[in-house]
């Protein structure tokens, strides 16, 4: 994959999403177009893939992610942390755009939660 382009972050009125469990796959609405086009995005672990292998083939850096707001640089950076970022590229048919959805499936005694970072709309 070449590089992405980030076009823009995609405002979310909610990134928080309560879920059976860890292999669940779950769904989200976003919009675009000021609003007019409502997208629903079905995510799971099974279908993504770990953001670090993004930016091990240079296709995507943390600063980008950290100047489009998906999480604090210092959080992106760190190796040590409990919580992946994974993605899955999601390509609308409504509007022909690509997404880069940004998540993770977190679990918090026994509750499991899909937490999205950040939806980009990015160029491929
Ligand atoms: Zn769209």
């Amino acid at each position: 994959m070449s590089k992405i382009s980030i076009i823009k972050k995609i405002q979310l009125g909610t990134h928080s999403f309560p879920i059976e469990n860890h292999d669940s796959e779950f769904s989200f609405n976003f919009y675009c177009g000021n609003g007019e086009i409502k997208h629903e995005a079905s995510i799971s672990l099974e279908k993504s893939n770990l953001v670090s292998s993004l930016i091990e083939i240079g296709a995507i850096s943390n600063s980008d992610l950290a100047q489009n707001d998906v999480d604090k640089l210092q959080n992106l950076e760190d190796t040590n942390r409990a919580f992946t970022y994974r993605y899955q590229i999601y390509n609308s048919k409504e509007c022909n755009n690509d997404y880069l959805i940004i998540f993770d499936i977190t679990e918090y005694r026994d509750y499991y939660s899909g937490l999205i970072y950040a939806v980009l709309q990015i160029e491929k």
